[in-house]
């Protein structure tokens, strides 16, 4: 019921800002990283209609293995087997060097379950327009293009799995210039 959801989308969040807690955005204003999961669940809520809890849950979940010291048998024993699969498939192997890791995305996109393409989209969007929006500090202007560049060989790997969420990738890579 409506309770339990609402009690479970707390827990959710308030686990992920507990692990996020001292890590910034890669932007000049050092924005909270937890910006960053919330607003992924965001996109999926309020532009792609996604109303599957263990999605919008996922979402919020979707860096802490990634990015904190998050295992995911805490995530399988707090949140389910369920939750723990999506944040499994979402999640880079940090022991494969950068550019091994970034080409796996483009491998595996099409072969991930219809909820992590629906996590992948969303957190694709929300990276592409911080990137609209601002350089990342450090990086050249090739860095984001390439970044860009990329982001579209994942996204064309993830078609006809939300209509909304992809015509708005359509829409950044056209203002880019990036042929999809
Ligand atoms: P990273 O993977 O290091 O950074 C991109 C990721 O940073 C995003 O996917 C996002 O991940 C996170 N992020 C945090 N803050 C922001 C923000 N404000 N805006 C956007 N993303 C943010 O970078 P690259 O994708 O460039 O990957 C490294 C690759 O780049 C390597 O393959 C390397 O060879 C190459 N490289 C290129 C350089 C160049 O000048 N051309 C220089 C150095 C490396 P999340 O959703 O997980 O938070
Ligand atoms: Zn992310």
């Amino acid at each position: 019921d409506t309770q339990n959801h609402v009690s479970l989308l707390i827990e959710t969040v308030d686990f992920a800002a507990k692990k996020h807690k001292s890590q910034k955005r890669k932007d000049i204003a050092q924005t909270p990283y937890i910006n960053h999961p919330i607003g992924v669940a965001r996109i999926l809520t309020l532009e792609g209609g996604v109303t599957d809890l263990n999605v919008i849950q996922a979402a919020l979940l979707h860096d802490t293995v990634e990015d904190t010291n998050t295992t995911f048998e805490e995530i399988e024993e707090i949140f389910g087997r369920k939750i723990r699969d999506i944040v499994y498939e979402v999640t880079d192997d940090k022991t494969l060097p950068k550019l091994e890791r970034k080409r796996l995305q483009i491998e595996h996109a099409p072969h991930c379950t219809y909820e992590a393409k629906l996590v992948k989209l969303a957190d694709k969007l929300y990276n592409l327009r911080d990137l609209m929006h601002q350089t990342p500090r450090g990086w050249t202007k090739e860095r984001v293009n390439e970044y860009f560049v990329w982001a579209s060989k994942v996204v064309a790997r993830l078609r006809g799995t939300n209509k909304e969420l992809e015509s708005s990738l359509d829409l950044l890579f056209r203002k880019r210039g990036v042929v999809t």
